[in-house]
């Protein structure tokens, strides 16, 4: 008798109509036709269910301010930043928290699981850091979140940077952040790199910086990066968020970067919805897209995930939480139209974004924890096409969200009453 069995299953790598059964918080089975009763059972019909959506890249302290004190008038990167400094001093734990719930329970229905936030340490109040230390605790029950201790004003640019990003790391951040490309020059960009990456091995943390977040080809502090963290033997538990600058760097110099990259097992984190929105503000005609080298990346064989970045903050006036609209936006700035693509740009959203936040036990395996979605979509490629509702999300084996499918209801004689976008059509593949 297991507690939750979900049949009728298709799963992101392709397997269709597969039962899934859940004993406490874990998955006890995973096959086709599971015998066994159940207390409870969700009929999936052929639609998908994929482990949850984690995001690995996100500004929960920031989350929700937009219009305070003032509206980004211009839309670029560096008016964001000026604009976040006038906010900073009238920001309140209370108000921190609030937003930061608020904005998790949306992206809890939308099948997020798992947040990776940056808070910024460059106010010595620190009060950004004891908020969301505080938020990390009230959604621990349904929801993991890390925390980067992140100098936004620059580590060594910010008054007192050195000093408020270790307090902030004392006082229990989980990963040690950076922002070399906003540090006053190229030489204190790579001089805070070397410094944060001994910190973080000093310490025992992993490391996830913005770097090179410009279209400045020179911007090449990714390179220092990967040094360092070979040098320190942190292979694998350090990420480079963003890096922009590789869109437009010279050729030559990437084939000889990316293996680099590699031997540094570098995660990587592009910001789709952010870097086209942000990024070539200084081109005329033609315009550059600004997002890293994704496909080149993968092959490569770099773990690539996307993050979320920001919604409704200083920086960005969109976004809803839902990573299938960071898959959407993807797909189309990286050109990744095809039916592997598509499977790729999924797993950048789930299995590829858990290892870059290292979660244990994550997966559609036995002995994996839960955590899961049933989407309003047969596959992959049309949960991203059609950003497909998340009817149930599943927390350590227990309904914690739903949301009622998408039908439309069409009044015109002779033709279908009821349309689901997510039923027949697509071609059969
Ligand atoms: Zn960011």
């Amino acid at each position: 008798m297991f507690d939750l069995i979900l049949r009728h299953a298709n799963l992101p790598d392709g397997r269709r109509d597969i039962d899934i059964a859940i004993s406490g918080t874990r998955i006890a089975a995973i096959e086709p036709a599971i015998t066994a009763e159940a207390r409870e059972v969700i009929d999936a019909t052929g639609r998908l269910v994929s482990p949850q959506f984690c995001d690995p890249h996100f500004h929960m302290d920031a989350t929700l301010s937009l219009g305070l004190p003032r509206m980004n008038r211009s839309g670029t990167l560096l008016e964001g930043i000026a604009l976040w400094g006038e906010l900073r001093p009238s920001l309140t734990r209370e108000a921190l928290v609030q937003r930061a719930l608020k904005y998790i329970d949306l992206a809890v229905t939308q099948g997020m699981g798992a947040i990776r936030t940056h808070v910024d340490t460059s106010d010595p109040r620190l009060v950004t850091v004891e908020a969301m230390l505080e938020v990390r605790d009230l959604v621990k029950p349904y929801l993991d979140l890390q925390v980067v201790a992140f100098p936004q004003d620059g580590y060594f640019r910010a008054k007192d940077g050195v000093a408020s990003l270790a307090r902030a790391l004392d006082m229990g951040c989980d990963i040690v952040g950076g922002i070399p490309h906003f540090e006053r020059t190229m030489e204190a960009g790579r001089a805070s790199v070397e410094a944060l990456c001994r910190l973080a091995a000093d310490r025992g943390l992993p490391v996830d910086m913005h770097c090179d977040e410009t279209d400045d080809p020179l911007s090449r502090h990714v390179e220092t990066l990967a040094s360092e963290t070979i040098r320190h033997g942190l292979q694998g538990r350090v990420a480079g968020s963003h890096l922009t600058s590789m869109h437009s760097m010279d050729n030559y110099y990437v084939s000889k970067l990316i293996p680099l990259m590699v031997e540094a097992r570098m995660n990587v984190i592009p910001n789709p919805l952010i870097n086209i929105m942000l990024q070539g503000r200084h081109d005329t005609y033609p315009k550059r897209r600004g997002m890293t080298r994704v496909r080149e990346l993968m092959a490569a064989g770099l773990n690539v995930s996307f993050g979320h970045d920001c919604v409704m903050d200083p920086w960005y006036a969109m976004g809803s939480g839902d990573m299938l609209e960071v898959g959407h936006m993807a797909i189309h700035v990286a050109q990744m139209g095809s039916l592997a693509d598509k499977s790729a740009i999924f797993d950048a959203l789930t299995v590829n974004s858990a290892r870059t936040m290292g979660l244990e036990d994550y997966g559609l395996h036995k002995g994996c924890k839960a955590d899961l979605v049933v989407l309003q979509a047969r596959d992959p490629a049309e949960a991203l096409r059609l950003k497909a509702v998340k009817l149930h999300v599943i927390r350590r084996g227990r309904v914690i969200a739903r949301t009622a499918p998408r039908i439309g209801e069409l009044m015109i004689p002779g033709r279908e009453a009821l349309i689901d976008p997510g039923q027949g059509f697509a071609p059969e593949y």
